[in-house]
This record gives C-alpha cells, sequence and structure tokens, in this order.
C-alpha cells in the first residue's frame, strides 16, 4: 500500500480501492452531494482506470450529472474527496475534458463553430488569445475527426442538436486532455453522429485516454464500454462491464422501473 491509499483508509475507515487507485484517472471517495435534504449523491466511492471507457448508468434523478459536476467542483460537495491522477482536481484541471449534457447552452450571440472549437485551445492560446495559422488548422482537424470541417464558418445556433454535439466533442479533443467526462453525448442524436461520436471516442482510449460517459442506452453498455458503474443516489456496483453489468446489479439500479423483460433484451446472465 502506497502511503497515499494508507491515509485514506486511515480517513474513511472502509475498505480500499487497490493501491494502484492512487494515482487512477479518476477516483472518487465517500462523496455526498445534497440541493436539499435529501442527498442526490450519497457516499459513492468508485475508480476508473486508465485506458478505459467506463458508463456511469442509473435511473434518470439518480445522480448521474450531479456526479460528474461535484467532481469537477461546478457545484459543491457535502463530503468526499476527488483525486486525478492522483492529485486534488483543482490541480489537474487542465487534464480534464468535460461535455456536458446537451441544450444547456443558449447560444443568443452568434458564434462561429470554428470559434466554439478555439476555446478548447485557451491554454495553448495563452492570455492574449494569439491566434495563428497552426492553432486554426488544429482546430479544424478537430472538427474533421467529428466529421463537421464542412460546417467550421456556420454559427452554432443554426445547427441541429446533434451537430452542435459533435462541435462541444470536437472542442473538447482541441483541449487534448486525458481524462474525457461527458454527459449522455449520445442523447437525441441520430444514428450516423452516434458512430462518430463512439468512434472518436474509442480513438481517445486507443490514445491512452480515459473515458467516462453518463449514458442512458441500457442496450448498447456492453457493445461501447469495458467498465461500469451502476448509481441510484447511492453506488449499487462498478467495475468491468462483464461482472458488473449483470442482471442482479440493474434490478438494485432500477427496482421495478426495469421490467424483467427489458433485462431479458439485454441478454445477461442472471449473477
Ligand atoms: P441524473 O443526471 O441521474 O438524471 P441529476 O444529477 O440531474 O440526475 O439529478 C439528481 C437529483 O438532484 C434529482 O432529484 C434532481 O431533481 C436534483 N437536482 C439536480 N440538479 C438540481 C438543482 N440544480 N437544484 C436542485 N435539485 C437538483
Ligand atoms: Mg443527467
Amino acid at each position: 500500500m502506497t502511503a497515499a491509499s494508507l491515509e485514506l483508509a486511515a480517513e474513511g475507515g472502509r475498505t480500499l480501492h487497490s493501491a494502484i487507485d492512487a494515482d487512477s484517472p479518476l477516483s472518487i471517495q465517500g462523496m455526498t452531494v445534497s440541493y436539499g435534504e435529501k442527498p442526490a449523491v450519497f457516499s459513492v466511492d468508485a475508480a476508473f482506470p486508465r485506458e478505459s471507457m467506463a458508463a456511469i448508468i442509473g435511473p434518470n434523478g439518480a445522480g448521474k450529472s450531479t456526479l460528474l459536476k461535484a467532481v469537477l467542483g461546478i457545484i459543491p460537495t457535502l463530503s468526499g474527496k476527488v483525486s486525478v491522477f492522483g492529485e486534488p482536481v483543482e490541480k489537474a484541471r487542465r487534464r480534464i475534458a468535460y461535455v456536458p449534457q446537451r441544450a444547456s447552452v443558449d447560444w443568443d450571440f452568434p458564434t462561429r463553430v470554428i470559434d466554439v472549437v478555439m476555446m478548447g485551445l485557451y491554454r495553448e492560446l495563452g492570455l492574449l488569445h494569439f491566434e495563428t495559422r497552426r492553432h486554426r488548422d488544429m482546430a479544424c482537424d478537430c472538427l474533421e475527426r467529428v466529421g463537421m470541417a464542412n460546417f467550421a464558418h456556420r454559427q452554432i445556433g443554426q445547427l441541429s442538436g446533434g451537430q452542435q454535439q459533435r462541435v462541444f466533442l470536437a472542442r473538447a479533443l482541441a483541449q487534448d486532455a486525458d481524462l474525457y467526462l461527458l454527459d449522455e453525448p449520445f442523447a437525441g442524436v441520430d444514428a450516423t453522429t452516434e458512430k462518430a461520436i463512439i468512434h472518436v471516442l474509442k480513438g481517445l482510449k486507443e490514445e491512452n485516454r480515459t473515458v467516462v460517459c453518463v449514458h442512458h442506452d441500457l442496450a448498447t453498455v456492453t457493445e461501447y464500454f469495458d467498465r461500469v458503474l451502476l448509481i441510484n443516489v447511492r453506488k449499487v456496483a462498478d467495475g468491468p462491464v462483464d461482472t458488473t453489468f449483470t442482471a442482479e446489479n440493474l434490478q438494485t439500479t432500477y427496482g421495478g422501473r426495469l421490467a424483467t423483460a427489458q433485462i431479458d433484451q439485454l441478454q445477461l446472465s442472471l449473477a
């Protein structure tokens, strides 16, 4: 055990993840978040290994978006510790790219697609926002990767929801992060866009990056992801898809909201 994990064990007094987790891309310990009296996320522990693609699964209102926002420090936590590559999240912020749940931005003023992607290059551009040809090429390359190169000079507000989603993914790619956090990237996109996005995300994993997605479609979990975290305010389970995405865990996570017939369709074995 490393000193860091011993310290955690002393703090939490609970069984610890393995020592490898000390510098895992994302490790969450004892996280509780509340907007009012009832917690939206309660005492969640989870760790995500390198070069993995993980889904966060749970019913509506389970606290999935809240968990991601709390990880990023966008909303305050009542308790819990988050570390990103072994560092406090504030120190590791530049290694994280976040694509929020769609439709949270209203584009009142005209902004071109290329400029949205350039926002992802803010670290490269520096304080003076000195854009060069190279930066524009980098932004175009990210648009190319999501199949949106032909839309570079369109206004973002004029694109469909699925097209906007691809542009936000391009902006995240421009950040060149090590940990990608995405909140329902496939919600409301057409089949072509879904394929394009999954292709890009799998590419990120192959480049040794870590991808964590809130995901709502149980039918594609085993095809898209290698790990899963099931939550319903509390954590139900997390681990490799093969051993964790089981009928029993789904039943615990969704309760009566998921019919046995649906579970049968997922062709899972009862664990
Ligand atoms: P999920 O993403 O799993 O659907 P959320 O994290 O969005 O769930 O929400 C978890 C719970 O917290 C829900 O009951 C939701 O109504 C509540 N909630 C979410 N955001 C807020 C907020 N800004 N203020 C008050 N309650 C909120
Ligand atoms: Mg959500």
